[in-house]
């Protein structure tokens, strides 16, 4: 592990910011469920016309997939945040390699090398 102290803990404080926004981006549209990390979207009640029942179904498909992407990046920050307490953190998942420290400043929670996201 070739990464500094200071350069790990600046990445965690980070990391938690980025979690704590995603979750209250979730929290707009999304409940928590019972498994950690995990979300369901709301489906909003508008009106009960056929137009807003149509927005609504929109609304809805819109929110999921929103929901999907934004849990998977959550999902992402979570596991690297284990990953520091581990100290495995900036150690790519698949080669093994190290990250450099430009690669993870630009996503901290990249669990890949380039080469190897590349592939
Ligand atoms: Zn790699």
């Amino acid at each position: 592990m070739t990464l500094s102290k200071e350069f790990r803990d600046e990445m965690k404080a980070s990391m938690i910011a980025e979690k704590a926004r995603l979750e209250s981006e979730l929290g707009r549209f999304a409940d928590k469920t019972a498994v950690p990390g995990e979300y369901e979207t709301r489906f909003e009640e508008i009106g009960t016309d056929r137009d807003d029942n149509a927005t609504e179904v929109e609304q809805y498909a819109d929110n999921i997939a929103l929901e999907e992407n934004l849990e998977g990046q959550l999902g992402d920050v979570t596991e690297a945040l284990v990953r520091i307490e581990n100290d495995t953190y900036g150690v790519c998942i698949t080669c093994g390699a190290d990250m450099e420290e430009g690669r993870l400043r630009a996503f901290p929670a990249a669990k890949e090398c380039m080469s190897c996201l590349k592939k």
